[in-house]
């Protein structure tokens, strides 16, 4: 009886030993894990446009919304972007708006802590994330912008442009100069990325799947990539 207790007791310790082993071997990993990653070269502002009471435009077939599928499509960018070593800053994380409930005008308020995050964020670049509408449906197809005469902006809205129009059929060939708050705010250089028009009910139905959006945000990593000559 003695001996099935010392046993019983022998290889609980064997175990508890075993499990202590394990979780500092985990321990110890993550330590060096956490020590060893390099600071972020290059940090990126991600900005998904529109929020709360600012839905943007709609899915025409299945009314989403601009603002939940931007910030789909920016947390998906961000996932990936993280992947290859950028810091990521997000503008929003959740469907609210970033203006002040007591602001009169609620659309300058947003923009104005979105000017604010970039201007506190170290960042190197901006890219905003936003789909596009149309009256005329047959429209369609990914178009980057960038900020008024910011020559840095067109390089890399130029790189993500054409990464967009090698891989998906209707994406434009060419960006163009755009008159938006978030990307005339900073010197940075930014990118406005139309990843499609949700007046365009085939493109809707594209935008709103998972393998799409991570393609799409794909290019667009790969645009940025190389506009660091990475
Ligand atoms: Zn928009």
């Amino acid at each position: 009886m003695r001996i099935k207790f010392y046993t019983i007791k022998k290889k609980t310790l064997c175990l508890v030993f075993a499990v202590l082993l394990g979780l500092s071997t985990v321990i110890s990993m993550a330590v060096i894990k956490t020590s060893s990653m390099p600071k972020p070269e290059y940090t990126i502002v991600i900005d998904a446009g529109h929020g709360g009471k600012d839905g943007g435009a709609v899915g025409k077939t299945s009314g989403v919304t601009e603002n939940e599928l931007n910030l789909l499509y920016a947390e998906t960018l961000k996932d990936l972007c993280e992947r290859y070593g950028f810091g990521v800053v997000m503008t929003r994380n959740d469907l609210n708006g970033l203006y002040s409930p007591l602001a009169s005008n609620k659309k300058r308020s947003d923009m104005e802590a979105r000017q604010k995050i970039i201007e506190d964020s170290d960042a190197d670049l901006v890219i905003s994330v936003h789909m596009n509408a149309f009256p005329l449906a047959s429209s369609r197809g990914a178009h980057v912008f960038y900020g008024l005469g910011n020559e840095s902006g067109k390089e890399l809205a130029q790189s993500i442009q054409t990464f967009l129009y090698e891989s998906f059929e209707y994406a434009k060939s060419l960006p163009n100069e755009g008159d938006f708050f978030i990307l005339n705010c900073t010197p940075l250089p930014g990118a406005l990325v139309e990843f499609g028009f949700l007046s365009n009910p085939e493109e809707e139905q594209l935008l709103l799947t998972e393998s799409y959006r991570k393609d799409m945000c794909y290019a667009v990593l790969c645009g940025i990539l190389q506009f660091f000559e990475m």
